[in-house]
């Protein structure tokens, strides 16, 4: 039963959207600029010594905690600042009242804009991961800066594929994919508003999660990864039982 509030909500979104967006040209953009700068930042990388590599896993790790945080302390709490607070509305406000584990699916690329990130997200990702990089790549060698900026555009455009993944019609790719599927039921627990502002913030793999405890699982982390749409491991201290992915699209229609 899709909740009367949500059906209005998403009317109203729809209504209020520009008529020349296009989800379509939407991906292309962010795709294109994080392709084309992650080619740039890749051809500067030169005799790459095999510790130079670590840096990926590393830069891996660091931005899963950065996701972890990202959306448990902005995009989930209202902070006074005009950029921050913008977030936390696009994804409280409207991504979270446009998607519930009642409905969590798009009808059509122009919900996609609900969902991906605006343009300009990716530029300030960019200009986020720009000092860090600067740093190591001072302080160590100029490969391992490279490797580090690379990796996180290469995770910014990890998450939009997985993020978008988790709102698809339920297809036999998303059902079986390994790590997709993982956090498609993931993430449509999350959905459910009695637990979207405290557990399973993670965003592509729920190592944050399950390093936190904030996951809706109890197991490991090998079994947190490659779960995919099991409830066997799910904690027994849970406002509601989580819906599955296949339980939140079992409508043949979408609103
Ligand atoms: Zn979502
Ligand atoms: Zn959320």
């Amino acid at each position: 039963m899709i909740p009367d509030k949500q059906r209005a909500f998403r009317k109203t979104y729809r209504s209020n959207l520009v008529g020349w967006y296009s989800g379509y040209i939407h991906l292309l953009i962010i795709y294109g600029i994080g392709i084309s700068l992650i080619y740039f930042f890749s051809s500067h990388l030169e005799n790459i010594q095999w510790w130079e590599w670590v840096t990926v896993p590393i830069v891996f790790l660091l931005c899963n905690i950065f996701e972890w945080y990202l959306h448990s302390y902005v995009m989930h709490r209202p902070v006074n600042l005009p950029g921050l607070r913008a977030i936390y509305e696009r994804h409280t406000m409207n991504h979270h009242q446009f998607f519930t584990d009642s409905e969590m699916r798009f009808l059509n690329h122009r919900d996609w804009r609900v969902t991906v990130f605006p343009t300009y997200a990716l530029v300030v990702f960019t200009l986020i991961s720009i000092p860090p990089s600067f740093i190591v790549g001072y302080f160590l060698t100029s490969n391992v800066g490279w490797l580090f900026i690379a990796t996180t555009i290469s995770m910014y455009l990890v998450y939009e594929f997985m993020h978008f993944c988790c709102h698809v019609d339920e297809n036999v790719f998303v059902a079986n994919c390994p790590f997709v599927n993982t956090l498609r039921r993931h993430h449509t627990a999350h959905h459910n508003q009695s637990m979207m502002m405290s557990r399973n913030m993670n965003l592509t793999f729920p190592i944050t999660d399950w390093l936190l405890k904030t996951s809706d699982l109890e197991c490991g982390l090998v079994r947190h990864l490659l779960n995919g749409y099991s409830t066997k491991f799910m904690r027994d201290d849970l406002p509601i039982t989580p819906k599955t992915p296949a339980e939140a699209s079992s409508s043949s229609y979408i609103i």
